[in-house]
């Protein structure tokens, strides 16, 4: 037994210290572990508890979540209760480590409001938004990884730069389009701060948290919605149930019209590990050329 205990330390101490590296940065949604991974250096390991496809407003943390969070150096996330359902953990883990909300550099004005002291939270797909929550998120990381100042300051200018430039590009595109054409449809109201950004009138079936139901007048509003815009595309969502959408494009039928599905837009969640969607500038340039598309 005794020999057992001596083989099995080494390993037992290996995967703990692998489990401290993994959890040095955690940050809830892959959104947020983007920016995190953009501003420091690679040596910094950025862990995402969401992976693609997972829905914030209702992911719920298991055990391995609890600990993993528990055990990180420094916990990031979104903010505005986006993670709708880890606001008591989040609040509790604050107490006794650093914690940083992406949405804090913002002032009231520049959010939407949605309720009495309730704010959209979807602030990343209006890039000049989301330029002044990287810099915030910079300072904060400078703080915490002293020894990384300077090449944290310098990855802070150049995604900067990076992304005004994206966000300038796609004003001037959209700007070209005739105003009655720039209009559309997805799942859940994601993009309503894209659309103020880029001057596009945006509809969402679900409402800001896909937690709200949709009813059969909101159904029958948006066909409409669509016959009157003379919208050829609705968009479902990656991280989002497509049973809404395929329900409006059957109630446009209904009505005499047709509409196509396009290809899922990314919301919530950025796109898989090693593709150029898992960067928000990539999941933008994707979702930006859908939309353009749509128009044509
Ligand atoms: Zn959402």
């Amino acid at each position: 037994m005794k020999t057992l205990i001596k083989l099995l330390l080494p390993i037992a101490l290996f995967v703990s210290c692998e489990e401290q590296k993994a959890v040095q940065v955690l940050a809830t949604t892959s959104v947020v572990a983007d920016a995190a991974r953009q501003l420091l250096p690679p040596e910094v390991e950025v862990t995402a508890l969401m992976q693609s496809n997972i829905d914030p407003h209702s992911y719920k943390p298991v055990e391995r979540d609890v600990h993993k969070i528990h055990s990180a150096k420094i916990v990031l996330h979104n903010g505005l209760h986006l993670e709708g359902k880890m606001t008591e953990i989040l609040e509790k883990v604050s107490l006794d480590k650093p914690v940083y909300a992406m949405s804090d550099p913002l002032k009231s004005s520049e959010l939407i409001r949605v309720g009495p002291n309730v704010f959209d939270p979807h602030i990343w797909f209006d890039l000049k938004l989301w330029e002044s929550c990287a810099k915030g998120l910079a300072i904060f990381l400078m703080e915490q990884f002293p020894e990384h100042r300077a090449e944290i300051q310098k990855r802070s200018n150049a995604y900067s730069a990076k992304l005004l430039n994206t966000h300038n590009s796609f004003y001037q595109k959209t700007n070209e389009v005739p105003d009655s054409l720039r209009a559309m449809i997805t799942a859940h109201d994601a993009f309503s701060y894209f659309g103020k950004a880029y001057g596009i009138e945006v509809k969402g079936l679900q409402g800001i948290s896909t937690a709200a139901e949709f009813g059969v007048k909101d159904m029958s509003s948006a066909a409409n919605f669509i016959l009157e815009t003379g919208l050829n595309t609705v968009f479902t969502e990656t991280s989002v149930n497509s049973k809404s959408i395929e329900a409006l494009k059957e109630a446009v039928e209904q009505k005499g019209g047709a509409v196509r599905l396009g290809k899922p837009l990314y919301s919530d969640a950025l796109g898989e590990k090693g593709t150029p969607e898992a960067s928000l500038i990539g999941a933008f340039e994707f979702n930006t050329t859908q939309i353009l598309n749509s128009w044509k």
